[in-house]
């Protein structure tokens, strides 16, 4: 038995549709740069890039519906992005085997404090403090693949008080869902539980608080967040 000296923190989970059980969530992985036109948009080029990830941290997960603005940032983005959860996971998982590991897709919201990414970048250090803040990750319910199957294009669109601001085709992604979690199971043992941000499409930009962001991928329950 394992005597702990204070309470753990709690178990960070994504609600499923239709269902009363709770996907608990493991780790959080984002792919950086998979979409060619914001790829071109963040001054990168696209072609000569090898996939690269970051993470946030469980606990940044948000499922209230509002978006709290974060101190020390006056550039705050959203990216909307679909999340792929896994049920299982392993090393070294090939391409055709992935989806098989693939619990269900969600939309969600990779928040980013933008000026302090930028100056990270500049100083050539580590993106978590423009990344992984409190609640900078609101995320919406979980689709499972047994119900509605795999994802793999459809319309994927951001609104900003009624105006669209993103807009593409998860079909844009340059390294689709299965090269992503190959890619990911060399590098890491992934597992059960375990979320991937697959990436935004052009168009990101700066909330302020009062805005409500909403946003809409293929069949995915929409996600509709509030600034505050
Ligand atoms: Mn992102």
């Amino acid at each position: 038995m394992t005597n702990y000296v204070f309470k753990p923190a709690r178990q960070p989970y994504l609600s499923i549709c239709e269902s009363e059980h709770q996907f608990p969530v493991r780790r959080i992985y984002c792919i950086g740069r998979n979409y060619y036109d914001h790829a071109i948009e963040m001054g990168a080029d696209p072609t000569r890039e090898s996939p690269f990830f970051f993470q946030k941290n469980p606990q940044n997960l948000d499922l209230t519906g509002e978006f709290r603005y974060p101190p020390h940032s006056k550039d705050v983005h959203f990216e909307l992005e679909m999340v792929v959860a896994l049920k299982s996971g392993g090393e070294n998982i090939s391409k055709e085997k992935a989806l098989e590991h693939v619990f269900g897709y969600a939309s969600g919201l990779d928040m980013t404090r933008r000026d302090l990414q930028a100056e990270a970048k500049k100083l050539g250090r580590p993106w978590e403090i423009g990344k992984a803040f409190e609640g900078s990750a609101p995320v919406g319910k979980l689709m499972p693949v047994s119900q509605h199957g795999h994802l793999t294009d459809g319309p994927i669109s951001l609104f900003v008080n009624g105006q669209c601001r993103q807009k593409g085709d998860i079909n844009q992604m340059i390294w689709k869902v299965p090269e992503i979690i190959s890619y990911l199971s060399r590098y890491y043992d992934i597992a059960a539980g375990d979320l991937i941000f697959s990436g935004t499409p052009a168009g990101v930009g700066a909330i302020k608080k009062g805005d409500v962001m909403e946003g809409s991928i293929a069949s995915l329950e929409p996600l509709r967040i509030q600034v505050v």
